[in-house]
């Protein structure tokens, strides 16, 4: 193309007289915020059969449902006077006066989507109801509507959705192939049947069946019958019933396992009174919950269903009801919060072998948190108590005191002994007095008594527990360990720091400088003090005791730290910016692969990894340690 004069912009609508647009136009222009593609069509017929109060609901879907979306169900029927009424916009069932919409309990209530769909498609409805003596029909496309016909057919309703978009070829140029729109409309079916598990459903695509649901599953039923059966040990419950009555919400739901995490948030399934929604609250809610169990930019698989009272949420605020907004946002995401993280605090994380491949998922965890304390099958201290001993310091039970879970932490956050001169090696040494000695009163004794430890490539430990074998990354774990220790001391207040006798310069561009002088409160709270020096340097005045004695050097850590601060999301008060300078801490201080470990010390480490909240991965979210489990290996070996 050569080169062209400036653009002429047309104006159209100059002179020309305001009209207003034909019913059919109207129609189409509410069709194009419904209905996007098929599984719009298949989202509001299911929708509509639910609020019919439909036992059954058949999908039928034809080139992925845009030659053919037919819904049937055996709800209550359309008495034949109301086919035509059923298909006019703005008409509804469902709703009378304004106050109406403050309590919305079905579904639907716009009154809009089957007169929208007969704007772009053609329509049959075929419905009878229970006092009828037979069927009646009606057809419509475009601005054709009509006339009521008798038929034969069963207590219920069948819509028929045929050539979506076959009068706008603009938009039907949108469509994706039949394959992709299929994946959508299952995907939408899968959705709205998790909200009901009570109802049967069943799919079919070109004749094939998909899905096949049975009638009166119960919550947890539907929801593995649609996520898969295989994925049942590695889901855990969420459930807030108790939390909030009085404010009139409640929660249950199914969340994965961390490694059951995604590159994409598909997996996310939210249902607000058995409606599927999308919302960013709860998103945010879930990420947070999984916040060093997961890496970063990992979805973690959950199916979270909200009930609340109509009155706490407004549901007219997208045209197709995919959002909503709550009266109380922050109750939402506090109660999500807590529960999924509950549930995930209640459970033992440990990867199994190879989770990608069905049979090596970790089998029979010894998941649930006893209801009133005490201690669980096999000895285990219940993270949960752990960690509210470190933080409260208030002895738990009488017995578990912050005393004695420092004492347990203390040895392994020992002094920079790399394998080498001054590491105690040979095995069985007595440990350093007053250091190691994790025994443990009555009851916190190791979780399986003689186990044996083995420390292989100076990397690994090899140990047992009740089913099987577990490998633990000694770096990833110990990173744990003393993120929850750091965390643990900063929110209490009592992380030592040490002046240096001379400051450390750091060379700095002024922009780093600049945004470190942000940090200066969390890291004054972290025991890190940098003071400018002039233009372009730092001078690092303290340094947290913990950190020295690991040997670390304050220079190339604040360095690291200026690097850091470089990125736009480390803001001063983020949750994930103090996130990840603890863990730039934990890093320096845990022991590195490579590091010898004496007897006591791997002793201590597998100690702490009963005791210490998330101990299942490390703070990037990788996995600390590796369960073979005895019917694995069984399997492995060919035995079984
Ligand atoms: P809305 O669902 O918002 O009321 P629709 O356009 O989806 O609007 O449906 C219009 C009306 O048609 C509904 O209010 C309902 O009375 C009736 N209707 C639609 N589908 C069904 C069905 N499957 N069974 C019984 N009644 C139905
Ligand atoms: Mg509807």
């Amino acid at each position: 193309m050569g080169p062209r004069g400036p653009i002429e912009w047309a104006v159209p609508g100059a002179g020309t007289p305001i009209r207003i647009l034909p019913p059919l136009l109207v129609n189409q222009i509410a069709a194009g915020e419904v209905v996007e593609r098929p599984a719009s069509v298949v989202r509001e017929l299911i929708d509509n059969a639910l609020d019919a109060g439909a036992t059954r609901v058949v999908v039928e879907l034809e080139a992925g449902g845009i030659e053919l979306v037919r819904v049937s169900d055996d709800g209550a029927g359309i008495g034949a006077d109301q086919l035509e009424l059923a298909l006019s916009p703005h008409a509804t069932s469902k709703i009378e006066r304004t106050e109406d919409l403050d309590r919305i309990s079905t579904l639907g209530f716009r009154g809009e989507a089957l007169a929208s769909i007969a704007s772009v498609a053609r329509v049959r409805i075929r419905s009878r109801t229970p006092e009828a003596d037979g069927a009646s029909r009606i057809d419509a496309h475009g601005s054709r509507i009509g006339p009521v016909r008798p038929d034969s057919g069963p207590v219920g309703t069948q819509v028929s959705v045929r050539n979506l978009f076959f009068n706008t070829p603009a938009r039907r140029k949108f469509l994706r192939t039949p394959r992709t729109e299929e994946g959508h409309c299952v995907e939408a079916v899968r959705n709205l049947a998790m909200g009901r598990p009570g109802v049967g459903f069943a799919l079919s695509a070109d004749g094939r069946g998909v899905l096949d649901l049975p009638v009166g599953q119960s919550p947890a039923q539907r929801v593995l019958a649609v996520l898969g059966e295989e994925l049942g040990e590695q889901m855990l419950v969420v459930n807030a019933d108790e939390f909030d009555d009085a404010r009139g919400m409640a929660l249950w739901g199914m969340v994965g396992r961390p490694a059951l995490a995604r590159a994409t948030n598909k997996a996310q399934h939210i249902l607000l009174n058995g409606r599927p929604i999308r919302d960013r609250t709860i998103q945010h809610a879930l990420r947070e919950a999984y916040r060093g169990l997961i890496e970063p930019g990992r979805y973690p698989t959950a199916v979270l269903m909200l009930e609340m009272s109509p009155g706490g949420v407004d549901v007219n605020v997208h045209p197709a009801k995919a959002e909503v907004r709550f009266r109380d946002q922050s109750l939402v995401h506090t109660i999500v919060l807590r529960a999924v993280r509950e549930a995930l605090q209640g459970a033992d994380l440990t990867t199994g072998f190879d989770p990608g491949r069905s049979g090596f998922a970790p089998r029979s965890p010894t998941a649930v948190l006893p209801g009133g304390g005490g201690v669980a099958p096999g000895g285990s201290i219940p993270a949960q108590r752990v960690v509210d001993a470190v933080r409260s310091i208030a002895p738990v039970g009488g017995e578990l005191s912050y005393e004695t879970l420092r004492a347990a932490l203390e040895p392994i956050g020992r002094g920079a002994a790399p394998s080498g001169a001054d590491a105690p090696d040979s095995p069985g040494s007595p440990p350093e007095p007053g250091r190691i000695e994790p025994k443990p009163e009555p009851g916190l004794e190791a979780p399986f008594p003689e186990r044996g430890v083995l420390q292989v490539h100076n990397s690994y430990v090899v140990t047992q527990d009740e089913q099987g074998v577990v490998i633990v990354d000694q770096h990833a774990l110990h990173e744990r360990v003393m993120f929850e220790m750091l965390r643990a001391r900063l929110d209490r207040g009592d992380l030592e720091s040490q002046r240096l006798i001379t400051p450390a310069v750091v060379e700095g561009t002024a922009g780093q400088i600049d945004r470190l002088a942000e940090l200066e409160p969390l890291l004054g709270r972290l025991g890190i003090r940098v003071e400018p020096m002039g233009p372009g340097s730092l001078g690092v005045q303290a340094f947290p005791t913990i950190l020295f004695d690991r040997g670390v050097d304050p220079v190339a850590f604040v360095r690291e730290l200026l690097d850091a601060a470089d990125r736009d999301d480390f803001t001063p008060g983020a949750e994930q910016t103090l996130h990840e300078v603890l863990d730039m801490m934990a890093c320096k201080a845990a022991v590195k692969a490579g590091d010898r470990l004496t007897d006591p010390e791997l002793e201590a480490l597998l100690v702490l990894r009963e005791r210490v909240e998330r101990s299942s991965n490390c703070p990037h979210g990788r996995p600390t340690s590796i369960r073979l489990t005895i019917p694995q290996i069984e399997r492995l070996f060919g035995r079984t």
